[in-house]
């Protein structure tokens, strides 16, 4: 679920870091787990977050402490009942690209939402029954309601990571591992390797379809992109990998051999790796 989380809402809902070639390409990816966060909550939420990370106004400001984070949404992220029609164009745009049916002006200030509550009432239930009917052909009623459970939990705790990932609210770089010292934003292996989530590069290059860039930086996220780009059920995506490498790592090093996290490499080899699917 958090490679989905970051494959579904936040590189291509929020980044649009890539396309699919067709909406049933988009429409499965959506589906590709038990559904719990509707897409407007994370990607409008996260837009802010990008624009001020760490600062006053940013729903998951980590310097507010982790209680602030795990209720960013629910406390702080209300509804603007004051939202002028242009305004309420520009922030459906936001979603415009997901294939979520979209509310027009009158029915966002009936209902609150940017997508139609039918859409969501109705794609919920379908993710949930055909999720629920898996499991239990699999394992009967006890193995789905403990998948279930186990994405409720996913839903809840996941939103420390929005206070984790920042540090907790601390500076917490690491020289040769976190280059970004612009925000709070770290890179930490098990949210990396569970979910691809290397954060400090993330706010790097926001729009990169890939954020796992140094040798030992594995990005599952990535791997689901570049294999369904393999499958040409992607039809194009942004990769800053070796932007990356040129800008931070390349930069300042004319000597052959460059020391990244206890090894030594030339930037021939960490070019290479960038070809590569699964970095060694
Ligand atoms: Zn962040
Ligand atoms: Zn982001």
């Amino acid at each position: 679920m958090g490679t989905h989380g970051t494959v579904w809402l936040h590189r291509y809902c929020t980044h649009r870091s890539f396309s699919f070639s067709h909406p049933i390409w988009r429409f499965i990816t959506q589906n590709l787990v038990i559904k719990t966060v509707p897409e407007e909550m994370y990607v409008v939420s996260h837009h802010v977050h990008h624009t001020k990370p760490d600062m006053p106004g940013d729903p998951y400001n980590s310097r507010a402490g982790l209680l602030y984070c795990m209720l960013a949404e629910v406390n702080h992220q209300r509804i603007a009942k004051d939202l002028s029609e242009s305004d309420y164009k520009k922030t459906s745009r936001f979603i415009a690209h997901t294939g979520v049916q979209i509310n027009s002006f009158k029915q966002y200030q009936k209902w609150g939402s940017v997508a139609s509550p039918l859409y969501t009432l109705g794609v919920s239930a379908l993710n949930w029954s055909f999720w629920y009917v898996v499991f239990f052909l699999l394992g009967g009623h006890a193995l789905a309601c403990a998948l279930f459970t186990a994405a409720l939990l996913w839903f809840i705790l996941v939103r420390a990571f929005n206070y984790t990932g920042h540090g907790g609210g601390h500076v917490k770089h690491r020289d040769g591992i976190d280059f970004d010292r612009r925000n709070l934003s770290i890179n930490q292996s098990r949210p990396g390797l569970l979910a691809g989530e290397w954060h400090n590069n993330h706010h790097l290059y926001p729009g990169s379809a890939r954020a796992g860039f140094l040798p030992s930086q594995i990005d599952l996220a990535w791997i689901y992109i570049y294999l369904l780009h393999k499958m040409k059920m992607v039809s194009s995506y942004k990769d800053s990998k070796k932007e990356f490498l040129k800008k931070y790592i390349e930069k300042g090093h004319s000597k052959d051999m460059i020391p990244l996290a206890g090894k030594e490499y030339t930037i021939q080899h960490l070019s290479k790796i960038g070809n590569n699917i699964i970095p060694d």
